[in-house]
């Protein structure tokens, strides 16, 4: 029977669903999957750990690694090669080890991608508000403009946060598709917009409540969220109750997860079955 080895490198993994939803898509294509975490806070190590841990995955013969926060920087000068969507970002979160070479790939772009396509398929995206641009507001505003949002307004607690992606994104997609705001103008930039995406941690349980006050937002207005634990966030439930069109945060988290799948195994990932696999293991661990 053929099997793999797999697993995720980052810190406090400990929870993490993506052993789960990896390890039940193998049993049903029929294969052995193995998905180990190497939690560097478990080991007692730094982030600059992350080196050692995928040159040992590598002699252990693993198949590939996810890689998580604070890791999704510091790995790059490990790897042989990346392929373009993670040089893009400056972020890899899967590492693929074939024909004694270790290639970077960054599924959160696509994953988001792929949830944006099948969440909220048609909505304006003329003019987009997103909260947050950190690791996930990265990929996130990667993948709108790859989608062909006309223009992002990024909107940070740090300034220098939104500017720099803003920065990278110009250089990237062309003047005129990103920049940065600042929160205090939250109210006038989301009444202009056709969406608000959010990618700050508001909204777990460490970090309960809204991003915004819920009198900015109105029924005309998309929100597409990033927290998937819970999958129903306040800022979600609040939305709904105005008519807006949604997107929760499981679609990125399953596709990423599927994306890095197929690229382990080759297998093609049965995406509505690993779906319903995070709304069941979500509900679990809440
Ligand atoms: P991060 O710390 O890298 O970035 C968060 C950013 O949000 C920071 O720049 C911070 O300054 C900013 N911020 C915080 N509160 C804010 C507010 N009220 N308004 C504006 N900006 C604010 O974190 P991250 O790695 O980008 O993760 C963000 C969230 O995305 C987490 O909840 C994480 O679990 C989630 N996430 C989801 C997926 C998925 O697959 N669905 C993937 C990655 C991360």
């Amino acid at each position: 029977m053929t099997s793999y080895l797999t697993g995720l490198i980052g810190a406090g993994i400990g929870p993490s669903l993506s052993p789960a939803l990896h390890e039940r898509e193998a049993d049903r294509h029929g294969v052995r999957l193995l998905y180990r975490t190497l939690d560097i806070d478990a080991l007692g190590a730094g982030p600059e750990a992350v080196g050692d841990l995928v040159r040992a995955a590598r002699l252990l013969g693993f198949d590939g690694l996810n890689i998580t926060h604070p890791c999704k920087q510091l790995v790059m000068r490990h790897l042989d090669q990346l392929a373009p969507e993670a040089a893009e970002l400056g972020a890899v979160n899967s590492v693929v080890f074939r024909d004694g070479r270790a290639v970077g790939h960054n599924t959160d772009v696509t994953g988001f991608a792929r949830s944006f396509a099948r969440g909220l398929p048609d909505v304006p995206t003329r003019d987009v508000v997103q909260l947050g641009a950190g690791g996930a507001g990265a990929a996130v505003a990667h993948a709108l403009l790859t989608l062909g949002a006309d223009r992002l307004t990024l909107l940070d607690t740090d300034p220098a946060r939104a500017a720099a992606l803003a920065d990278a994104l110009t250089a990237r997609f062309g003047p005129g598709r990103a920049a940065a705001g600042r929160t205090a103008e939250a109210a006038e930039r989301l009444a202009a917009a056709d969406g608000l995406v959010h990618a700050t941690p508001t909204g777990m349980a460490a970090h309960p409540g809204l991003p915004v006050p819920a009198a900015l937002l109105r029924p005309g207005l998309w929100v597409a969220e990033v927290v998937y634990r819970p999958l129903e966030t306040a800022l979600l439930r609040e939305a709904r109750a105005l008519g807006c069109r949604t997107l929760d945060g499981g679609g990125m988290a399953v596709f990423q997860a599927a994306d890095a799948f197929r690229l382990f195994t080759g297998l093609e990932p049965h995406t509505e079955r690993m779906l319903a696999d995070l709304t069941e293991l979500a509900a679990a661990s809440s």
